[in-house]
């Protein structure tokens, strides 16, 4: 079942796995960290930890915090040398208490420092995705920044409410929470007594985007509505629910959900959900660069919901690298899927026919667990 209402988001039936976003203003005060509001906020991440949900924690805050350890104006937004020099130095400190609150609570912090590239590369996405997923297994909380510090791109506005959306595209989340500093989308400016808090949407549509002010009223943040309505496009995309509610309280992951107070958007009526997102997706990648043969037990496998494993493969075609879009045929001709390769074509040609205690010989390094996994694979 998927999420409808914004009660669902602590649900692990109706959301199993959780991305919680938290905005710069949040954690960074006229002190440095808001330590008791995020030692608070880690309860609350617990709990939902305790219900059996999966969750990963998107936060901002180190340009801000490391700004005000360096004494650098404007926030460390003053030029790019002086944000990439104050990221890296909010960051470590950032992590440091995430992993420490965590710990409390015995769970071990994961960090990542990506970059939205990252999530659009093929191959880095596949990485990416591959790691998370495994950190998940593994019973870890992954701890996700951009990778401010060595971004090529002027670092841009709400760069992690798009970056928390791709990393719930990424992992297949429910969905995604942004705790902002204020309580969700208003049909107007929030300043205007008259202006009423918008409570669903289903579909960003242009009606939706001219309700969005441009800058966040903090200034310590950079997210802004825009910024979190061009996130509840991509989780829209991806078939994903997203909320923002007010994170400026105590404990506001319940205090939201009890008093169902924010902005739930979740995918336009009539517009099918995951699969269909997911087939869009990899199908808007679908220049095929190759591809791979099974035999019938591999074919059936694949049916089945199965990754397709080495052993089940007979024949390599073309020349492809790791992430590359490959087709998967049976041995008549017929197309069985498309999908994201694990392995370049030569890797695919060495490790066919194989089975899988064969491949760390055959390769000389650690290998994968498919040769396609079934998280990037669409049948057809
Ligand atoms: N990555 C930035 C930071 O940690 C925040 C980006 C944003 O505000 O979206 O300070």
């Amino acid at each position: 079942m998927p999420v409808t209402r914004l009660a669902d988001l602590t649900d692990p039936a109706q959301c199993p796995c959780l991305v919680v976003k938290v905005g710069s203003s949040l954690l960074v005060g006229a002190n440095g960290l808001r330590r008791e509001w995020i030692a608070a906020l880690v309860d609350e991440i617990a709990t939902c930890r305790a219900r059996g949900q999966s969750v990963i924690i998107v936060s901002s805050g180190a340009i801000a915090l490391g700004a005000a350890r360096l004494g650098l104006e404007k926030g460390g937004r003053g030029s790019l040398a002086d944000a990439q020099a104050a990221a890296s130095v909010g960051q470590i400190a950032l992590s440091g208490l995430w992993a420490e609150l965590l710990e409390r609570h015995g769970h071990t912090a994961a960090q990542l420092l990506l970059t939205l590239d990252d999530l659009e590369d093929r191959r880095r996405y596949l990485n990416a995705t591959a790691t998370l997923g495994r950190l998940l297994d593994a019973g870890a909380v992954p701890v996700i920044n951009e990778n401010d510090s060595v971004a090529t791109h002027e670092i841009r506005f709400g760069d992690n409410d798009r970056l928390a959306a791709r990393v719930a595209q990424a992992v297949q989340a429910s969905a995604v929470l942004l705790l902002s500093d204020v309580d969700g989308l208003f049909d107007r400016d929030p300043a205007d007594p008259a202006a009423t808090l918008v409570r669903e949407v289903r579909g960003v549509s242009a009606d939706i985007k001219a309700m969005a002010s441009a800058e966040s009223g903090s200034g310590l943040g950079s997210g802004g509505m825009t910024s979190k309505l061009q996130a509840a496009e991509i989780a829209e995309l991806a078939g994903v629910a997203l909320a923002i509610v007010n994170g400026t309280h105590e404990a506001p992951i319940a205090r939201a959900l009890a008093s169902d107070t924010g902005t739930l958007f979740l995918p336009a009526p009539g517009k099918r959900r995951r699969d269909a997102a997911r087939k869009a997706w990899l199908g808007g990648r679908m220049k095929l660069k190759g591809a791979l043969v099974v035999d019938s037990g591999a074919a059936r496998a694949l049916q089945g919901g199965s990754s397709l494993l080495a052993a089940g493969v007979t024949a390599v075609s073309g020349v492809f690298a790791r992430g590359d879009p490959v087709s998967i045929v049976d041995a008549g001709g017929t197309v069985l899927a498309h999908g994201l390769s694990e392995y370049d074509s030569g890797e695919c040609d060495r490790l066919k026919g194989r089975q899988s205690s064969e491949h760390e010989a055959l390769l000389g390094y650690a290998p994968r667990s498919a040769v396609v996994h079934r998280n990037q694979l669409v049948l057809k």
